[in-house]
């Protein structure tokens, strides 16, 4: 540690690199988290390949779906759905948790047969599972709302009853699924984010932050 006054990390403002490209010939950044972060860096190199099973299974097959995804040139072949499954293959999973927003629901059955057909048990759960009534929990009714509400706690808990051994989330709205992964009890990752404007693609508010979206996302 250089500095006895740890700066707050700010990788996202970073010009240099370093981490990725330690050969370079450039200074890490004062605000540096892994040169100012020394202790951490090596106590999570440890957990995350030594002293923790999981985690240690999770880099390696995390790995090796990178790799073997690539061919000889070392161009990437494989989409996201493709590594969900195999990723989930070399973990040994049988049985796949589905959490998917009923506005995507066509794209759920899909990929519930996607999965199917590689091999999963698939335990799929919409958001309006259990939904209560905007009565039955204090909230407003208001003309363009629905009248039942999603309830993603349900979603985790029946996963979590099911045993599923990995939870993928479909299209949860912001909240829901940060409470989906809070109660479930399996590891989670998600396949799609919820962004009702941009077919679920939130990155292309960022591509046309400069331009078309500048009034709309900077204050
Ligand atoms: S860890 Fe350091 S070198 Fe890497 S991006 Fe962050 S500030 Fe830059």
């Amino acid at each position: 540690m250089k500095t006895s006054k740890r700066i707050t990390p700010a990788c996202a403002k970073c010009s240099v690199y370093k981490c990725r490209n330690p050969e370079i010939k450039a200074e890490y950044p004062i605000f540096c988290p892994h040169e100012n972060y020394a202790d951490v860096r090596k106590a999570t190199i440890k957990e995350g390949w030594f002293d923790n099973p999981d985690s240690k299974k999770t880099n390696r097959v995390c790995e090796e779906v990178v790799k073997d995804g690539r061919d000889e040139k070392g161009n990437y072949n494989w989409c996201r759905i493709k590594e969900l499954i195999e990723y989930s293959k070399r973990m040994g999973y049988k049985k796949l948790g589905l959490a998917f927003c009923v506005g995507l629901k066509d794209e759920a059955k899909i990929l519930t047969d996607i999965l199917e057909k590689n091999g999963f048990e698939v335990v799929s759960i919409a958001c309006m599972s259990g939904a209560p009534t905007r009565d039955e929990v204090g909230y407003e009714n208001y003309p363009s709302a629905s009248s039942v509400i999603c309830n993603p706690i349900m979603q985790a808990e029946v996963l979590n009853r099911e045993q599923t051994e990995l939870n993928v989330m479909l299209g949860l709205c912001i909240g829901h699924d940060i409470l989906f992964i809070k109660y479930s009890k399996a590891d989670v990752t998600p396949i799609a984010v919820k962004d009702r404007i941009l077919a679920h693609n939130p990155l292309g508010a960022l591509y046309t932050s400069q331009g078309y979206y500048r009034k709309k996302l900077y204050p």
